[in-house]
């Protein structure tokens, strides 16, 4: 009775245990790159408490969503799969070598004000309309899925507005994107990216906004 049910072929990951379907191949032909912000010499950002470190929790949730977007069939190339120090131009170059079809980094976000909470995406100068188009993808899912007050996607220009504010996103060509994924610096926020469940959550949510994007 279950001949032919896709769900026969749901495998688990032992280390990331997320469900793959293999029947959902929608995108096939495309090359994300992910960025996980920070890493090896640069591990200065904490959370509110001091347990959380901006370069770990990121780079777990890059490799859980490159294992949740396993099974859409998308090639999926990481800056840094480990901790290890990097150049804001190497993790450009690494997008621009592999020719991504889209480029997001990954990261979480601080602030002065412990009580500000909430997530933000950044979108690209260049190409402007569609980075603007992925960041509204990814952040309408992302706080859906999470719960997390929605800032919005924005653009922030640099000091003398003449391009981008962020390096990744001056120096990469395709459709790019920061994704704040909420503020270590709030407790509650902080006590969520602790905990491996919360960072599946933010990779799903993260997931469901880039196959948005691709629906054209
Ligand atoms: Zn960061």
């Amino acid at each position: 009775m279950f001949a032919n049910n896709e769900n026969l072929y749901i495998k688990k990951d032992p280390g990331h245990n997320f469900p793959i379907n293999i029947y959902n191949r929608t995108l096939q032909d495309k090359i994300i790159c992910l960025d996980p912000g920070h890493g090896g010499k640069d591990r200065y950002n904490k959370g509110y408490s001091g347990l959380y470190v901006e370069a770990d929790g990121v780079l777990d949730i890059a490799l859980k969503l490159r294992h949740a977007l396993l099974d859409t069939g998308a090639k999926i190339i990481l800056t840094r799969d480990k901790d290890m120090t990097l150049s804001l131009a190497e993790r450009c170059h690494i997008a621009e070598k592999a020719q991504a079809d889209i480029f997001i980094s990954i990261h979480t976000d601080a602030c002065g004000d412990p009580a500000v909470r909430g997530a933000t995406a950044f979108y690209s100068l260049n190409p402007l309309k569609e980075s603007k188009k992925l960041a509204h993808s990814i952040i309408e899912e992302y706080t859906l899925i999470t719960g997390e007050p929605n800032r919005g996607a924005r653009f922030r220009w640099n000091s003398r507005k003449t391009d981008d504010y962020y390096g990744v996103l001056r120096g990469t060509n395709m459709p790019a994107v920061i994704m704040e994924c909420g503020f270590h610096t709030n407790s509650l926020n902080e006590a969520r990216l602790l905990m491996p469940e919360y960072r599946l959550i933010v990779a799903h949510g993260l997931k469901l906004g880039i196959m948005r994007y691709f629906r054209k």
